[in-house]
């Protein structure tokens, strides 16, 4: 294999402007530095410093040498987030544009690794440990060709991908990035955050990508679909709980500790989830050190330390307003909630809601969190205790929850506790992505 160049959705707007830094092909006849591109009717139309106009439905400017950049202006980042802003950015690499529902979309071409720089510099913290940045870099060029691979296998077999069982007892629905089609992957956290060189790629960031250059998480000659979430909680849990219903052995059940041979807990069960929930077991992402949660969760996170072991109290008329408003289906008054089908995290994959007016199963995992918070519930894997029960009728509910997220593969916060501890990133690998093999491609 040789290094890909990939294909980075930036921007899409009415019109585009753009600055060239250094040696770039330019489209025949215009000419300058700076170039403005807008959608008219169904062509894109270029504009050069000197006025020239001229329209294709695409245009490229191909990067002539590798410290070559373009500044694109006025994009906008953190979309739908309170911080959403406008900030010129600036790119290595090569520069299409094209047509997307009536707007120009920017992409960015880059070689793979260029573009890993970038991303493990935005989206882990400068304090993390050497180790820990090495097993992001791998989980996410890993992440990101599985990505690939996968967006072109659904193109050839035009598989009709179904996410949703909806009967007349059942509503199970999961919740898998939805793939673009006129590029790999967007800049924004949808996929990867990713701004090139704007922020300046730190040292630390360099180090990790120039240690593992190359290097693929493979389990039986294919990539690994190398998924991550905050805390596992304890376990970590299988892909086809989460996702569809496919076995991946390298996403299956690990547990996050380095007693790991001897603890045998098994908490689909019941009595064992209960248990495990409602105590704090030893594990890898069981701690409060700041330093080490500094490293994984951005600032504005950190308020959150809660997460390993969690507790969210509703009263009657919160819950069952809440779980009308976010499923759209009327409970009436909640009477009980019941884990029907637990992963091996001890996450709800089917939960039981029995109300006055109707009874309804819900899953997996990210349904059941939807239902039950404004945002998201921390995770699925909790207990619920019924209180105050007047006739029948529960007028207080308290869940007990472990963990942050889907807690499928590599937990992050064990696995910053893992780099700590002096554990290398191959030992962090092989721990979350079970029987994978590290193999160097290029
Ligand atoms: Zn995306
Ligand atoms: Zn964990």
């Amino acid at each position: 294999m040789n290094q890909p160049e990939i294909q980075v959705g930036i921007m899409a707007e009415p019109t585009i402007q753009f600055e060239l830094k250094g040696n770039y092909q330019l489209p025949d006849g215009c000419s300058g530095i700076k170039f403005s591109v807008e959608i008219r009717g169904e062509d894109l139309w270029l504009t050069d410093e000197s006025g020239h106009t001229q329209k294709a439905n695409e245009f490229k400017f191909g990067s002539k040498s590798s410290d070559a950049s373009f500044l694109l202006k006025d994009v906008t980042i953190g979309i739908n987030f309170h911080w959403e802003q406008k900030q010129d950015q600036e790119f290595r690499g090569s520069l299409k544009l094209i047509i997307e529902d009536g707007k120009v979309r920017g992409v960015n071409v880059v070689p793979l690794e260029e573009y890993l720089r970038s991303v493990i510099s935005s989206e882990m913290s400068a304090t993390s440990s050497p180790e820990l940045l090495k097993a992001h870099a791998v989980i996410s060029r890993s992440w990101l060709m599985a990505q690939i691979v996968k967006s072109k296998k659904i193109e050839t077999e035009q598989t009709n991908y179904q996410a949703t069982i909806e009967t007349a007892d059942e509503r199970i629905r999961w919740y898998d990035r939805e793939d673009h089609t006129l590029f790999d992957v967007c800049a924004d956290d949808h996929c990867q955050r990713y701004q090139g060189i704007t922020k300046i790629i730190s040292d630390k960031a360099n180090e990790a990508i120039d240690a593992t250059f190359g290097e693929f998480l493979m389990y039986d000659n294919n990539i690994c679909d190398a998924r991550f979430s905050k805390c596992c909680g304890g376990v970590s849990e299988n892909f086809e709980n989460a996702w569809e219903p496919v076995y991946h052995p390298y996403l299956s059940k690990i547990v996050d500790s380095e007693e790991a041979a001897t603890t045998c807990v098994d908490l689909r069960r019941e009595d064992e989830a209960e248990h495990w929930i409602r105590t704090s077991p030893n594990a890898f992402c069981n701690t409060t050190d700041q330093q080490v949660l500094s490293q994984v969760l951005p600032d504005f996170d950190q308020k959150t330390q809660d997460f390993y072991r969690w507790q969210v109290s509703y009263s009657q008329t919160e819950l069952s307003t809440l779980i009308h408003e976010r499923t759209g289906i009327d409970f009436g008054d909640i009477i009980s909630m019941e884990a029907i089908s637990r992963g091996h995290s001890g996450r709800i994959i089917k939960l039981k809601i029995t109300g006055s007016a109707c009874t309804k199963i819900i899953g997996k995992e990210l349904e059941i969190r939807r239902a039950l918070s404004t945002s998201h519930l921390y995770s699925s894997a909790f207990v619920i205790d019924h209180l105050d029960i007047e006739n029948g009728v529960p007028q207080k509910f308290v869940l007990t929850g472990a963990g942050w997220g889907h807690g499928v593969g590599l937990c992050q916060i064990g696995a910053a506790v893992m780099g700590e501890k002096g554990y290398s990133y191959q030992e962090i690998l092989q721990h979350y992505f079970r029987d994978s093999e590290l193999v160097k491609q290029y």
